[in-house]
């Protein structure tokens, strides 16, 4: 029969040996949100297409071209999620958590699904990390999230990831900036791409976010959001910056970033370095006061951001970020007949329960072998069972470094002392 061997264009795999880099990087968030106060939320791989339509935006790139929606054997239009945001609000709506108090605060981990032309940093299936929260119009809320983001950054080690800050209004002064933006774009008519031109009927402040050079050129010159802000957007933008001043956290004013999403309100941010390529954005967020109304529900100013797992990633690899390996094996038991066999399991049992990794031969690989496979997994330190140690009820640990060799009792002390050891 032939091989099935390859994956589908623009996903990845993640290899055993390379998990512990994901697992370090999304200890840290978690340890992160925690200390925020947020709690995990799981939802759904899938939703109802609507879902997305409404709660992307039917103007988006998402929503018109990246969407991987198909029809269930029923008759019903799924999609695999593109984001994390949409399935939390409709979580949020369909259990009423208001009702355990204001503000709604959650965290979650997702793989997401966009039907994109795949490149470095960009793929089809990727994945976030992202925060929600629901329930709060105060611009401490906004600057709080930028500092959680900002501190998992830090934590993760991260140099030259910029934090960048905007705000794009409310209904009102978009109104009045997309006017302007219409009339601004339209000299440069014959220059927009194809795109771009229908944008420029149905959301003109999408033209901001093209990834075409020639109108990211024409964009650099056009009428700034800021400059059409209400007092009320004014105000809140202000705060948010005397928070993040209060807490150090640095930042410029970008009046051209947007968001690709439809639903952003008021601030929105991006993280962003040049040392990873084109697609340096490694988080993304903001302020959604509108979306929970188009969902149907009750308004309920929102708020929240994403981080892109690979992305990060990338950036850890591009500035030689170290990753402790934790995962390595601290003993490698080998054995030589039935007895020794036994007596592993017995050993193993009290080593794993000191959090230690410890592993025996499963195989039936004589003893050579079981030493090479020792080698070959890097294990720290590994000891030889024969009928001997059994019946001296002792034997030698060996550092597989050093060669250094120290003799333990085969009983109840055996984890403890061998724990020192390490
Ligand atoms: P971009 O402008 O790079 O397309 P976006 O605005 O579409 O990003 P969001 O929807 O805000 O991105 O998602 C948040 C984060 O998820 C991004 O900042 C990025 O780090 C990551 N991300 C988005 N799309 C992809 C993708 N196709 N592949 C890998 N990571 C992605
Ligand atoms: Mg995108």
């Amino acid at each position: 029969m032939a091989l099935i061997t390859k994956k589908i264009k623009g996903t990845e795999d993640v290899l055993p040996k390379q998990s512990y880099r994901w697992q370090f990087v999304e200890n840290i968030m978690r340890e992160e949100a925690r200390a925020y106060g947020f709690k995990e939320i799981r939802t759904p791989v899938f939703e109802h297409t609507e879902l997305f339509a409404r709660g992307v935006g039917q103007t988006t790139d998402v929503v018109q071209k990246e969407m991987y929606t198909f029809d269930t054997k029923g008759g019903e239009s799924v999609t695999l999620r593109p984001e994390g945001t949409a399935g939390a609000a409709r979580a949020v709506l369909e259990h009423s958590l208001e009702q355990d108090g204001l503000p709604i605060k959650a965290s979650y981990f997702v793989s997401c699904y966009r039907y994109e032309k795949p490149q470095a940093g960009r793929l089809r299936e990727f994945h976030q990390f992202g925060i929600e929260e629901y329930g709060t119009q105060a611009p401490a809320a906004d600057a709080e999230i930028i500092c959680l983001a900002q501190s998992v950054l830090d934590r993760l080690g991260l140099s030259q990831v910029h934090l960048e800050i905007n705000s794009i209004g409310c209904p009102e002064c978009r109104a009045r900036y997309n006017q302007a933006l219409k009339e601004y774009f339209t000299q440069y008519k014959d220059r927009l791409c194809p795109t771009c031109l229908t944008r420029l009927e149905k959301n003109p402040m999408r033209l901001l976010d093209c990834k075409s050079p020639e109108d990211k050129e024409i964009a650099k010159d056009a009428p700034k959001i800021t400059d059409y802000l209400c007092e009320e957007c004014e105000a809140h933008f202000t705060e948010v910056k005397k928070y993040l001043d209060a807490a150090g956290v640095e930042y410029t004013v970008n009046p051209t970033i947007v968001r690709g999403l439809d639903y952003y309100t008021k601030t929105v941010f991006e993280f962003v370095t040049d040392c990873i390529g084109a697609q340096g954005t490694v988080c993304g967020g903001g302020r959604y006061d509108g979306l929970i109304e188009e969902l149907g529900g009750k308004h309920m100013p929102s708020l929240g951001f994403a981080m892109g797992m690979e992305r990060l990633l990338m950036v850890m690899d591009a500035q030689k970020i170290e990753i402790p390996d934790n995962d390595k094996t601290a003993l490698y038991i080998a054995t030589m007949g039935d007895a020794a066999k036994v007596k592993a399991f017995e050993l193993l049992r009290q080593v794993r329960e000191c959090g230690l990794i410890a592993e025996t031969d499963v195989v039936g690989r004589g003893l050579r072998a079981q030493m090479k496979y020792a080698d070959k997994i890097g294990a720290k330190y590994s000891v030889v069972l024969g009928d001997n140690e059994i019946e001296e009820n002792k034997a030698r640990v060996k550092n597989m470094e050093t060669g250094e060799q120290t003799e333990l009792a085969l009983d109840e002390s055996f984890a403890d002392k061998f724990s020192v050891l390490q």
